[in-house]
């Protein structure tokens, strides 16, 4: 079959034209960097009105670089959880409209499924069962998956994203949104052992939780001091910011993969998928790449652009496709405020 992919969950519009054997045949993505560059992170409102003026010239050069039409299609296929509900409606009224106008089965994705599905689709083989990491904007969350499409929880962070990390950081240091690759591009003039900063839950090995809240304020109270709320970036020492960047970077990095390789020793999995967007962190994927060699892990990251958000990665929808999980055009989204691996533990 064709599938038509279409992802709007945060602040890409994109989608993608997949066939029967994983082959991408056009991949498109409109980035909303420079709408929300000035406000330091992701505005919703603003999100779901680029949404709007995008999805359908996105969709229309998706099927034009695929040289297909509407009725050449056998499915489209959705993202539409979790995500900011303004912009996922976007998607789904789009997909839902497509399937309604070209008679075509509809199918629902799970943006979290489809960030490992991306490991995936890099392998060129399957790649399940095996623990997932997924570490992006919204989400660190740890997962046994058994299967693309079925995911056990068994931790996560308990308060901020490791990608919201880096972005809050990165804004207090004054390099821009998005705050991961600046902080990166940063660190590396830095020394990471410059400042001590906490790497909360590290040492608790009955936790597969992180912390990442702890970071800001630790960050600000050893650049601005105490009782001087007024943090001015742009009075801080260039040498000063890229040692800060780069001690920030390892503390996140030293409790992604610390709890990374506590998953695989817990469940006696061998094999590791990362997804999202911190997933395109080098020194991260320098370091899961030493870790693994050391310990006999089969690691899977994606290249680059199938980490941060795409339509390319939603050709998990073929899986459901040849499951026959179809949804109906009475399909709603859902945000997923909600925090899986806490849900269970209360
Ligand atoms: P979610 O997938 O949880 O819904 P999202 O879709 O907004 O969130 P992604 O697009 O997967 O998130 O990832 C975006 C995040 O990845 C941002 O927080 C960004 O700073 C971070 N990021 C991107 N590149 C890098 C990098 N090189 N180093 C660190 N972080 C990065
Ligand atoms: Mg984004
Ligand atoms: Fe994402």
């Amino acid at each position: 079959p064709l599938i038509l992919t279409i992802e709007s969950t945060c602040d890409e519009t994109a989608a993608a034209v997949i066939n029967d054997r994983l082959e991408v045949l056009s991949a498109v993505v409109a980035s909303q960097e420079k709408f929300h560059e000035q406000f330091g992170g992701v505005v919703p409102e603003i999100a779901s009105r680029a949404h709007v003026e995008r999805i359908l010239p996105v969709i229309d050069s998706a099927l034009r670089k695929a040289g297909v039409r509407l009725s050449d299609l056998d499915a489209v296929a959705v993202a539409n959880r979790p995500g900011l509900a303004g912009s996922l409606l976007v998607g789904l009224m789009a997909a839902k409209t497509l399937a309604l106008a070209g008679n075509l089965p509809l199918i629902a994705i799970d943006h979290l499924q489809a960030h490992i599905y991306a490991c995936r689709l890099a392998a060129g083989k399957d790649v399940f069962p095996c623990i997932g990491l997924i570490v992006s904007g919204g989400h660190s969350n740890i997962y046994r998956c058994e299967t693309p499409l079925d995911f056990t929880p068994l931790g996560g962070t308990i308060d901020d994203a490791a990608g919201e990390a880096f972005d809050k950081v990165a804004s207090m240091l004054g390099l821009g949104f998005p705050g991961g690759p600046a902080l990166q591009r940063a660190a590396e003039q830095g020394d990471p052992k410059k400042f001590r900063l906490p790497r909360p839950l590290l040492d608790d090995d009955s936790r597969l939780e992180f912390s990442f809240s702890g970071l800001k304020t630790a960050v600000r109270y050893q650049l601005f001091g105490a009782g001087k709320p007024e943090m001015n970036a742009a009075t801080l020492d260039p040498q000063l910011v890229a040692d800060m960047a780069a001690s920030v970077q390892a503390a996140i990095i030293d409790c992604l993969a610390g709890k990374a390789m506590l998953a695989l020793q817990q469940t006696g999995f061998q094999r590791l998928c990362i997804g999202g967007g911190v997933a395109a962190n080098r020194p991260f994927r320098e370091r899961m790449e030493r870790l693994a060699a050391e310990r006999g892990i089969e690691l899977h990251i994606p290249p680059l652009s199938l980490c941060t958000d795409n339509a390319v990665m939603g050709a998990i929808a073929l899986e459901k496709y040849n499951a026959g999980q179809f949804a109906t055009l009475d399909l709603e989204i859902s945000a997923g405020l909600e925090r899986p691996h806490l849900a269970r533990s209360t």
